[in-house]
């Protein structure tokens, strides 16, 4: 099936329902405010460029330095990208975004409604082609300046999107992929669906747009992921009698990294995409004991999931200040588990079979004790789980046992994204 198209000039949407863009929008959020560089900071950030750009005070080492935000923002391009920046002249960086600027502003000084499609083309054509006009920097990392410079009408045209969606890499391409963007985006706020977490809850090109990526995002590693498995982990006492313990070990390594059976497709809605406590703990204990080991004190991954596996398992939610929280235990964990639950919060929760009849999260108790961000522990718990649904039966009973859990892939991954561990000892 196909999940979406672009053809025609415009964006098509069959397989995302409108109700999923508030969940793929946090979780495509949350995955970038981990890396340490929150979009909405760099978005002041860039309110402040447009102004000082027409204040005529902008300098080339505050553009510098936005682009560099950008290149960290996005990722694994910078090194290719960041030291064409870099060794460029301040008078070149200052040139083409003064231009860029300029062109967004001259839109931002129409009348609303005098603005039309074909005078915001021109604003956004304009952008891009004075960032694609710097040396190194093509359409794809020109969109995404522009997108900073205009969050409520240009998208970023990645080149993973853009090839799955046969997009070229040009810059009419991205105009007509930024409208299609804007399309969804009328239609999300004319339907009333509310954007999370932001002032007003409308939705702009450039949600749209993160959206669609965290989805093929999303798919991509599911499918990557999507190894055999054992049903169950054992070794076979005959097999190892005259082995050392230290090679028994490495068997039941390899029985686990190399499993027998076929993983059976998991049918049904999402929430058949849960773990066990069991396997779930155990995830969460070794992700505390290993960024402990790297001395990683910062990092709070670790910690966070066997908060959350202590407060689900015992009943019990605690934290700094007051009485410990009773709250739901639950044996299964899926993406709904922490809450809050459909009955505690009518906008943010959400119903599913796996958390039905609960009442009381890990979510609510953390706001009752009143925690400044009560979503704060979720990055550790999503972590885990999905560590744990690479082996876990996803059932009450889950038989899987043994799994050195560091040594599995996402694990490892998540070491190297997270740097709680050096290179070499994950690889
Ligand atoms: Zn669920
Ligand atoms: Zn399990």
């Amino acid at each position: 099936m196909q999940l979406f198209e672009f053809s025609d000039n415009t964006l098509q949407i069959h397989s995302i329902k409108f109700d999923d863009f508030g969940r793929l929008y946090v979780s495509a959020r949350e995955f970038d405010d981990l890396k340490g560089l929150p979009t909405d900071e760099i978005e002041e950030r860039s309110v402040e460029l447009l102004r000082l750009s027409v204040d005529e005070t902008l300098t080339g080492s505050d553009v510098r330095e936005w682009m560099r935000l950008i290149c960290d923002w996005s990722g694994r391009s910078k090194v290719h990208i960041w030291h064409y920046i870099r060794d460029s002249s301040d008078d070149v960086l200052l040139n083409e975004t003064n231009k860029a600027c300029k062109a967004i502003c001259g839109f931002h000084d129409k009348q609303v409604g005098e603005r039309t499609e074909e005078d915001l083309d021109w604003a956004l054509g304009g952008a891009i082609q004075a960032f694609d006009d710097l040396n190194g920097i093509g359409i794809s990392y020109a969109s995404k300046f522009t997108r900073f410079l205009a969050p409520e009408h240009s998208a970023v045209l990645d080149s993973y999107l853009s090839g799955l969606l046969h997009i070229d890499e040009d810059k009419q391409s991205y105009l007509n992929y930024s409208r299609g963007c804007r399309t969804i985006a009328k239609e999300l706020n004319d339907l009333g669906v509310q954007r999370p977490n932001c002032v007003g809850g409308l939705w702009r090109a450039a949600d749209v747009d993160l959206v669609l990526w965290r989805y093929v995002d999303e798919l991509k590693v599911r499918k990557s992921t999507k190894r055999p498995r054992r049903n169950t982990v054992t070794v076979d006492p005959d097999s190892n009698t005259n082995e050392s313990s230290k090679s028994r070990l490495d068997h039941t390594r390899r029985n686990i990294l190399f499993p027998k059976a076929p993983m059976g497709k998991v049918e049904g809605s999402r929430c058949s995409e849960v773990v066990c406590q069991k396997c779930f703990g155990e995830v969460a204990l070794e992700l505390r004991e290993q960024i402990r080991k790297w001395h990683k004190k910062g990092l709070s991954r670790g910690r966070d999931a066997v908060s959350f596996w202590d407060a689900i398992r015992t009943g019990f939610e605690q934290g700094k200040g007051g009485e410990p929280r009773k709250i739901d235990t639950q044996d299964l964990i899926c993406e709904h588990s922490y809450g809050p639950f459909a009955s505690e919060d009518v906008n943010l929760g959400q119903g599913c079979q796996n958390t039905s009849g609960l009442e009381t999260s890990f979510w609510f108790a953390k706001n009752l004790r009143g925690v400044s961000n009560r979503n704060a522990w979720k990055p550790g718990v999503n972590l885990a789980r999905n560590i744990a649904m690479q082996f876990c039966e996803r059932k009450v009973n889950c038989e899987v046992q043994g799994v050195n859990w560091c040594e599995t892939v996402l694990f490892k991954e998540a070491a190297i994204e997270l740097e709680f561990a050096p290179r070499e000892s994950v690889n």
